[in-house]
């Protein structure tokens, strides 16, 4: 297609969400576009309460625009059905959040093979197909022989792998992260990235990422900040240079 949205992962176009009512009105979104096209990580920055889950949200259709147009993968949550938007947010895109939400009961098998219980459950067959499936996620994120291991008995790292290798599971086209190295150190952190890096390259997996750090921004192929309710491209700042401009980086500190 000429103008090339058939490659468009994300196609957003003048998002506006507010939360409240009446005098307790609080907009958050006020017009924001943004593209993301096949193969892109995208980092999405901005000051603590500016709204980038808010924005996540809408993407992965846990939340829904006031105003404008949102597609993702070729789909318009405006016209979409329950079922559809369902279809898509179980089979084609993978989220991955701040806390790591495991379930402590469950092993870490358990836990990657639990997206497969969002599907009507079959036969002997099926079953064994699901935990070849949950393994080979595990494997994707270097934990394969943690398989029968506990929560409670893994590192914070290991944790938020085994949470990657859950939103692996269906073999997503896009990863929602919503501050996915928020709970990690410095370098834990650093090699979540670089699965994420990783990911994206050999699998050719989408990402937006949510974070305050400039550690995810620089593995970034472009930065996005929300401000006052609206996306400011950085990619021509950030991008090749590697440094972050000051009024950033004092931003990111304050947040
Ligand atoms: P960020 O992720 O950038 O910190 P959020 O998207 O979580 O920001 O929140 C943006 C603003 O919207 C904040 O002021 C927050 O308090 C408000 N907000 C977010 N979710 C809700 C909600 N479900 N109900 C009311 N207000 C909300
Ligand atoms: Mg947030």
């Amino acid at each position: 297609m000429s103008d090339g949205s058939a490659d468009l992962v994300i196609s957003l176009r003048d998002v506006h969400k507010a939360y409240g009512s009446g005098a307790g009105l609080t907009p958050v979104l006020r017009g924001v576009s943004l593209d993301l096209e096949k193969g892109e990580i995208v980092a999405l920055v901005g000051q603590s309460g500016s709204g980038k889950s808010t924005l996540l949200n809408i993407c992965g259709g846990l939340d829904t625009a006031d105003k404008g147009s949102v597609k993702v993968l070729g789909l318009d949550y405006g016209k979409a059905s329950d079922r559809e938007l369902a279809e898509l947010r179980n089979g084609k895109i993978g989220f991955v959040f701040q806390a790591f939400n495991l379930l402590d009961h469950l092993t870490c098998l358990g836990n990657v093979m639990l997206p497969s219980s969002f599907s009507p459950r079959r036969g002997k067959a099926e079953r064994k197909n699901v935990e070849e499936r949950a393994t080979e996620a595990l494997r994707r994120v270097g934990l394969a022989d943690l398989a029968n291991r506990h929560p409670m008995e893994l590192s914070g790292g290991q944790k938020q792998r085994v949470a990657i290798a859950r939103a692996l599971y269906h073999r997503p086209v896009l990863l929602l992260c919503d501050e996915p190295t928020g709970n990690l150190d410095t370098e834990t952190g650093r090699e979540v990235i670089e699965l994420f890096s990783d990911i994206n390259q050999k699998d050719g997996v989408t990402m937006l990422i949510v974070t305050h750090e400039q550690r995810v921004s620089s593995a970034a192929g472009r930065v996005v900040r929300i401000e006052d309710g609206s996306i400011i491209e950085g990619d021509a700042v950030l991008h090749g240079s590697g440094v972050m401009p000051k009024v950033k980086a004092d931003a990111e500190v304050a947040s």
